[in-house]
């Protein structure tokens, strides 16, 4: 029996080959690919500057850094997200506090984050949840007016999503988007990240957080010297990767078109609760989650047939290290009750119609 994953990477010939002319390269890492695949980001997105990453985390991470996240400082994000969204402001010893969802999207609601919004409020992370945009207007007018509240956007599901008239990463809504390549993203450079922003002074700093606070400017240029201005870490993506992303980002908009023929296809046939597409959003779907009433049966039952679902997310507050910080179940209804129904349903460019009528057929006898 065919087995099906939620999710799964797409990988050509072209993409193999521009691996193999890499490595042949002189520069495996720190040389002209990383320039290329950022530069190729920021035309498709539609910003002035990107800095790729190893991974999504690592660009989190940084993103908090530049944005000035410390101790006794809050950041705000989704508890229903993967965990990096809410640890990277761990990362740089500030509390997180976390704002309920929307039931029809399952995208951090604008009136719950302000809410939460407190004199140690500095940064604002809206995850973009399965693809779609989340109300970036709302975000924006959500925060306070008199000083500056810093909003980088969580894009790991998100790249080749629009939101009104922008790419999500034009940062036109925002300081600093960061994007996920891991295999099971839309496009991939097997791990790794980018993070995108139009202020120069972010940008520079997060290239100096991204390898190791050092800084090489003035008459340094010509010569051995670096300074270390600040603590950085080795983020780097390598040229090898990069030129992973540099042939796969060609083919985003061909996984955007598929992907939303799938998203389409499971909605006409399948008659089954799932989330909704505002008027903003174009998205390029990274997950589609249907809501199932015994969701425990279900997924032991779709795994009997053959499909390995999965479920996104267990909500980051009731994990046993949030749960320390003071965190319980019960905080947050609305993520705990999209918990309690979701599974993510095969969704990936490869699939073909005959596959999802496979797959449907499969669903329907197990639901
Ligand atoms: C995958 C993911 C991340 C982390 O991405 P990595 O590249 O694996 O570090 C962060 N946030 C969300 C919402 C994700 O889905």
């Amino acid at each position: 029996m065919k087995t099906y994953g939620y999710g799964k990477q797409n990988i050509t010939e072209d993409d193999i080959q521009a691996v193999v002319e890499t490595l042949k390269s002189p520069y495996l890492t720190c040389g002209p690919k990383v320039k290329e695949f950022e530069q190729a980001i920021c035309d498709y997105t539609g910003t002035k500057y990107c800095v790729a990453v190893n991974s999504a985390t690592s660009g989190l991470h940084i993103a908090m850094m530049a944005a000035g996240v410390g101790v006794n400082n809050e950041v705000i994000t989704s508890p229903m997200t993967f965990l990096a969204s809410a640890n990277c402001a761990r990362f740089c010893g500030a509390d997180v506090k976390f704002a309920d969802i929307e039931k029809d999207t399952a995208n951090i609601n604008p009136d719950e984050i302000k809410k939460h919004i407190s004199q140690k409020t500095k940064a604002v992370v809206p995850v973009h949840f399965a693809g779609q945009s989340c109300d970036m207007e709302g975000v924006n007018r959500a925060l306070p007016t008199d000083r500056k509240i810093y909003i980088i956007e969580d894009a790991a599901h998100a790249i080749g999503s629009d939101y009104k008239d922008t790419k999500v990463g034009s940062c036109k809504y925002s300081d600093m988007t960061v994007f996920s390549f891991h295999p099971v993203k839309t496009i991939t450079t097997c791990e790794g990240g980018a993070v995108t922003t139009n202020d120069e002074e972010l940008y520079k700093k997060l290239c100096a957080f991204r390898a190791h606070g050092m800084h090489k400017d003035g008459d340094m240029t010509n010569d051995w010297r670096y300074e270390m201005r600040e603590l950085g870490y080795n983020y780097r993506m390598t040229d090898v990767q990069a030129a992973l992303g540099v042939s796969q980002l060609k083919r985003l908009d061909q996984f955007k078109k598929r992907r939303r023929e799938i998203v389409d296809f499971y909605n006409k046939n399948l008659g089954l609760p799932h989330l909704i597409e505002k008027d903003f959003s174009n998205a390029c779907f990274h997950l589609y989650p249907i809501l199932v009433k015994d969701r425990k049966k279900f997924y032991f039952d779709a795994r009997k047939a053959g499909l390995n679902l999965q479920v996104h997310y267990i909500p980051v507050h009731t994990q046993p290290y949030y749960q320390e910080q003071g965190y319980k179940w019960g905080d947050y209804p609305n993520a705990e009750e999209y918990y309690n129904h979701c599974i993510s349903l095969p969704l990936y460019p490869d699939l073909t119609d005959n596959d999802l009528q496979e797959i449907i057929r499969r669903i329907k006898e197990i639901i």
